[in-house]
């Protein structure tokens, strides 16, 4: 029996209805940006597997430091214990953060990292005695699958078993350049109507929403009223964090910095789930207190593990080095010249860039493809390219790393989608 055929028997993967969906693939190898399945056949990685090997995979440098690491210290409990890979990570990241971030709260994935967020958005206020209860978010954010994130997260078709128990979220569009002096307009109306604990948001580009990008300026002017009127401001940097915008974080593209940052994704460089909450002082201040009731009261088992931070650490050692830094230049500058190419083109809508992301809508009727995400995605693998496209638009999220030739076969596989579809 192949792996995929024996994956049936007991496995059930997310994001999946089993009933209606192909059977799954069996990769059995990673290496660089490519990845093999059980036949042998290889892929270029395109979206850097949810946009977290950003710096390829079983990379050696990374790998080798957490094999030193796990023959020293594994696991450790983190209250009321530390330890030294927690503490240069410490130390590392702060450096790279907007300038105002000063404590780092550890969880394991995306969702808990925005939870934690929400939490103490929430939790700040209550501390310091103000009645505020209600988030305010961007219509079609994506923040995750726990509670909270599923409340802030304005794509929630499958959410229906669950909204009855969601968090009170008010939503503002994003702004467009055009749309901005509405979208204020409006954000000042919700606010004089609703008394708003929190922004959370997804800085630039909406990852889960089809790689959709909004305007700095408008961005910056919406944090600014936020800011204004004492809401505290949470960037979902989970997606963006790392170099993927051009910056290490999307919120260096705005003056008003963020209050608390949430990270994963490539924080670990796609080698073991972490995920860290940062905050201002300002933030960490409210909870500092004599009464023990004040602290932030949330922990999970491997909050901090010490392998995690290592990989995370190295991670980082090597977003800082040249060589990566002229890799992404080198993506940023070959992608324009790839949007130059296609942007004309009558199927293609929409076309954008933001550092390494690249994105655009393919115009075709959907009608004549029955479903035109699968159709694509197996025209890409075919072609030994993993894109994954949301709905009808396609991207590519690439490893720093990819070479040029590599690059091209992926434009190719776009190319002639472009031509069959
Ligand atoms: C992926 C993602 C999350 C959720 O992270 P998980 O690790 O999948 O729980 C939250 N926010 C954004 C912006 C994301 O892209």
């Amino acid at each position: 029996m192949t792996l995929s055929e024996r994956d049936k028997k007991h496995l059930w993967h997310p994001l999946t209805q089993h009933k209606t969906s192909p059977d799954t693939l069996a990769i059995v190898k990673a290496k660089g940006v490519k990845l093999w399945d059980e036949s042998g056949k290889e892929y270029i990685d395109g979206i850097s597997s949810w946009y977290t090997s950003m710096y390829g995979h079983c990379n050696p440098y990374i790998t080798s430091k957490v094999a030193e690491q796990m023959q020293k210290l594994d696991q450790v409990v983190f209250s009321g214990f530390t330890h030294e890979p927690a503490i240069q990570l410490s130390e590392e990241l702060i450096k790279i953060l907007p300038s105002n971030q000063e404590k780092l709260f550890f969880s394991d994935n995306g969702s808990t990292s925005t939870e934690i967020g929400i939490k103490m958005a929430l939790q700040y206020h209550f501390n310091l005695g103000n009645e505020r209860k209600v988030m305010l978010a961007f219509e079609e954010g994506f923040h995750g699958d726990t509670f909270g994130a599923m409340s802030v997260s304005g794509l929630s078709v499958y959410n229906g078993a669950f909204e009855d128990h969601f968090l009170e979220v008010v939503r503002i569009p994003t702004p467009n350049g055009e749309n901005n002096p509405k979208v204020l307009q409006s954000l000042e109306n919700l606010i004089k109507e609703n008394a708003i604990a929190g922004f959370i948001y997804e800085p630039l580009v909406q990852g889960a929403a089809g790689m959709k990008m909004h305007d700095a300026d408008g961005l910056n002017a919406i944090l600014r009223t936020c800011r204004e009127n004492g809401i505290i401001i949470v960037a979902d940097e989970v997606m963006t964090g790392f170099g993927k915008t051009g910056k290490n974080f999307a919120s260096e593209y705005m003056e008003e910095q963020p209050d608390i940052i949430c990270m994963s994704k490539a924080l670990t460089a796609g080698l073991l789930p972490m995920a860290i909450t940062s905050c201002s002082m300002k933030i960490f201040n409210a909870f500092y207190d004599n009464d023990i009731a004040k602290g932030l009261f949330h922990g999970h088992t491997y909050t901090a593990n010490p392998l995690a931070c290592t990989a995370a650490l190295a991670g980082i050692e090597l977003l800082n080095s040249e060589e990566i830094q002229q890799n992404i230049q080198k993506v940023i500058h070959s992608h324009s010249g790839f949007l130059e190419e296609i942007k004309d083109h009558p199927k293609v809508t929409n076309p954008r860039q933001l550092g390494v992301i690249l994105a655009f809508e393919l115009n075709v009727e959907m009608e004549r493809y029955g479903n035109l995400r699968n159709k694509l995605f197996q025209h890409f693998m075919g072609n030994g390219v993993f894109l994954r496209p949301l709905g009808n638009t396609i991207y590519i999220l690439a490893p720093y790393v990819i070479s040029q030739e590599e690059l091209q076969k992926v434009y190719d596989s776009i190319l002639s989608a472009l031509e069959i579809f």
